[in-house]
């Protein structure tokens, strides 16, 4: 299946995308995640990107459409695969579906994830990131720390958490807004295409996990789903890895 994870900063977008990865195999390609790899990798895009990123506004498209570019060439989605965080405006939209067109696999759907504002200003600002294997968790669901008492699967020591620097209150506010600008007319520009389905994305993983599977029509769970259930107080599944993603210089 070919998706697009469509929601607010902090609507669960990643998290899912991560679960779906890591059930079903279908590759998750975060723009979020590439552009931070590519921050944090010094390159020469990465410092392109990276002030508008710390100040909450959308990265250029042409930047964001290259390594969507790369990325969709890669072998390994050719089976499906879930994006999230990309599209986020209608330029990107459009090009997303020529991009598509030229391979001969359009999209099979787009889910919009849909949470109350308090609720993703809660969890955005809760958000903390382990800095060894790329999990995410919750300061407000999980109790003080914010980490499960699980061992890092990357260091075999506690998770090292730190907070990502957008997920501030300024930048925060300034995200929001530019979802509601550029992101939101997505919503129409999908339902026209017929593809939009629509979640409530609020409590628990398990939860929207089954919203989510029930309007992709994939409700039976398979086996390994029950191994990798994420750790009760975990935001999220791992994330910000993408491991799938080919190594090639930019
Ligand atoms: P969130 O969904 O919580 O806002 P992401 O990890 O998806 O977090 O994105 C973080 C930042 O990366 C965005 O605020 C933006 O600056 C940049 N970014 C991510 N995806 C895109 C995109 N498709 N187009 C432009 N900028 C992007």
């Amino acid at each position: 299946m070919r998706i697009v994870l469509l929601g607010a900063p902090g609507s669960g977008k990643g998290t899912q995308a991560q679960r779906l990865a890591q059930e079903r195999g279908m590759p998750q390609i975060s723009t979020g995640d590439l552009l931070r790899g590519a921050v944090a990798a010094g390159t020469a895009l990465g410092t392109r990107a990276k002030a508008a990123m710390d100040a909450g506004r959308l990265v250029e498209d042409a930047i964001v459409l290259g390594i969507i570019a790369e990325r969709l060439d890669a072998p390994d989605v050719r089976q499906g695969f879930v994006l999230d965080g990309f599209p986020r405006n209608i330029e990107q939209a459009t090009a997303l579906d020529a991009m598509l067109a030229k391979l001969g696999q359009p999209l099979d759907a787009v889910v919009l994830m849909e949470v109350d504002r308090t609720e993703l200003v809660r969890r955005i600002s809760g958000r903390r990131t382990c800095r060894d294997c790329g999990r995410v968790f919750n300061v407000s669901t999980a109790g003080g720390s914010g980490a499960p008492d699980e061992a890092c699967p990357k260091e075999g020591g506690p998770h090292r958490l730190f907070q990502r620097p957008d997920d501030n209150e300024h930048t925060v506010a300034e995200r929001l807004k530019v979802y509601d600008e550029k992101t939101k007319p997505l919503v129409e520009f999908y339902r026209v295409q017929g593809l939009l389905r629509t979640i409530k994305a609020e409590g628990s993983v398990l939860e929207v996990a089954k919203r989510l599977d029930a309007a992709l029509g994939i409700s039976k769970r398979p086996a390994i789903a029950r191994r990798h259930r994420p750790p009760a107080g975990a935001l999220s599944a791992p994330r910000a890895r993408n491991r799938s993603t080919p190594k090639r210089s930019r």
